[in-house]
């Protein structure tokens, strides 16, 4: 097959892995940078360029698209999709993965294991917001953070209204969410292909930071996870609408909780704490799904 990643860098390990995988396959590749590709959304005749040639014959893209490039990176993958080509995570599943409130409204609707968590416009409503979620000590989150940053932990009850009312004030999305102590600035990162959970790993947060990104000094290593967690992980990300994802989970006194769905999962903290070859799984299931013209949205919506 003739396979396209999406990825703004060809020397990220990630990236480097899943060329490496699909060529042990047997596979064509080509690396493309998302903002380089332009398109031409004419009526019947999309077409997608790419540094002065266009790109019309391959089989299925892996998107990998950065936080900072959602917007342009999505319209991309879309165009894609026009094309027929097999996304191995469709444009409208990103999307959606990307927009934390989002996510967890659906997950709610099915019945997901979530934190409590809040969400307002006002500053008025801030006080019973902080209520609503029990109180003091509470988690803040930007909608749109990744890798722990503009995610706070606010100890006290005048913390959080101060930082909330800031947020507020620099006209911001955040949410409000209950700080899960009992989980010991650990989560689990469980890492779905299809139906299945393939690997996870336990990410430790460093002495003193409730955190446990590997952006932010966590530490990984390998963890067995029970049923539930397993269930849980593989139900988030079929809600989703996503292939493959990274779902995290925080372990809490009311069972498993998902703090979010990450639609680009690294493969770096994954396949060093595993020793598992997750980039090979993520290529068999583009070899097992992969039809010409049969993406479910087809960039639609
Ligand atoms: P990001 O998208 O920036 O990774 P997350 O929502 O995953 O944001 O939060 C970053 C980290 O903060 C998590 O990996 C977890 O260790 C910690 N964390 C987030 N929310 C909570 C919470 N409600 N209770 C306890 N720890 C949390
Ligand atoms: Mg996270």
């Amino acid at each position: 097959m003739r396979i396209a990643i999406l990825s703004r860098n060809p020397s990220l390990f990630s990236t480097r892995r899943l060329v490496e995988a699909a060529r042990a396959r047997g596979h064509e590749t080509k690396v493309i940078d998302v903002l380089r590709c332009y398109m031409n959304i004419t009526s019947h005749a999309p077409s997608m360029h790419y540094r002065g040639e266009e790109l019309n014959d391959f089989d299925a893209v892996i998107p990998r698209i950065g936080a900072s490039v959602t917007f342009y990176g999505t319209a991309v993958l879309r165009q894609f999709e026009m094309l027929g080509v097999y996304p191995l995570n469709e444009s409208v599943a990103i999307t959606r993965a990307r927009d934390k409130l989002r996510s967890l409204q659906l997950l709610s609707r099915k019945g997901i294991g979530l934190p409590i968590t809040g969400f307002a416009h006002a500053p008025d409503d801030v006080e019973d917001l902080i209520k609503m979620v029990g109180g003091a000590p509470l988690v803040i989150k930007l909608l749109e953070g990744t890798q722990g940053i503009g995610v706070v932990l606010a100890e006290t009850q005048k913390a959080a209204e101060s930082v909330i009312e800031a947020f507020m004030g620099l006209k911001v999305n955040i949410l409000v969410q209950e700080y899960i102590r009992e989980a010991n600035g650990a989560d689990i990162r469980c890492f779905v292909i299809g139906d299945r959970v393939v690997a996870s790993m336990k990410r430790q947060a460093k002495e003193g930071e409730f955190r446990s990104n590997l952006h932010r000094g966590g530490t990984a290593t390998l963890i067995r996870i029970t049923p539930e967690e397993r269930s849980t992980a593989t139900r988030a990300a079929r809600i989703m609408g996503l292939n493959v994802a990274g779902v995290d989970i925080l372990r809490s006194n009311h069972g498993p909780v998902v703090m979010e769905v990450n639609s680009s999962p690294g493969l770096e903290g994954i396949e060093r704490a595993t020793g598992k070859d997750v980039a090979a799984l993520m290529i068999e299931f583009i070899e097992k799904n992969a039809v010409l013209g049969k993406t479910r949205t087809r960039g639609q919506g």
